[in-house]
């Protein structure tokens, strides 16, 4: 799988300049969007760490994959209805987009109710954009006071920066913000920036299109 090698030197590359280990840097294939045909080359080439934005639509795809290569692992990068909480549980083995205190409140009885816990990511709105998920930069100390207090697992931070401008001083804002809250994983990079993510802290990049080829539209 020529893309995904060429993901993975990237990173590594990026790894080496900032003096970090490349193995400190997951990278969560995104696979929203594309069929079991189109993950499989991937999985077939060692790749086991991906990440869906939807429940349903991982539901659909991920447990057949899962009965031939039972070591994968999912994650979920994209907004998660409260109501949905127990189902993202069974599915997923790590929750990018914890973002609200009531998501909290029903991760945390989701969590309680099945014995099951998996590492979280709370999602900041680092560029305070209007329309995007993500809590408030204010709010990251409160939503993982609640989060811990709830049992929740919170290993870090995650952010989808503003679309067309320079990433950098929001993966820098983000890092700062995850030291100041004394939390060490960074969710952030994606396929147009996941060089400058990694050379900023990044511990998981998310990574679609640069693997995939560009998502079929709906
Ligand atoms: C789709 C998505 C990605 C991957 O985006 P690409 O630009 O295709 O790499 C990463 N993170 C989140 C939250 C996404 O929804």
């Amino acid at each position: 799988m020529d893309q995904l090698e060429d993901i993975r030197a990237r990173i590594a590359k990026s790894a080496r300049i900032a003096a970090r280990k490349p193995e400190a840097v997951e990278l969560v294939a995104i696979s929203k969007t594309h069929a079991a045909e189109a993950i499989r080359p991937l999985l077939d080439a060692g790749q086991r760490v991906f990440g869906e934005n939807r429940v349903q639509e991982a539901e659909a795809k991920w447990p057949a994959l899962r009965e031939d290569y039972p070591d994968v692992q999912l994650h979920l990068v994209g907004q998660l209805q409260s109501n949905k909480a127990e189902d993202a549980l069974a599915l997923f083995d790590c929750i990018h987009s914890l973002d609200r205190a009531s998501l909290v409140a029903a991760l945390g009885k989701a969590m309680e109710k099945t014995g099951r816990k998996v590492p979280c990511f709370i999602q900041v709105n680092i560029g305070a954009e209007d329309q995007k998920g993500g809590c408030a930069i204010a709010e990251v100390p409160e939503l993982l006071a609640l989060a811990r207090d709830a049992g929740i697992p919170v290993v870090g931070l995650m952010c989808v920066p503003p679309f067309g401008i320079e990433a950098a001083p929001f993966f820098a804002l983000l890092a700062r913000i995850a030291a100041d809250n004394g939390l060490e994983q960074l969710s952030m990079g994606m396929s147009e920036d996941f060089e400058t993510a990694v050379m900023l802290g990044a511990t998981h990049v998310r990574v679609g299109s640069a693997l995939f080829g560009a998502r079929p539209k709906n």
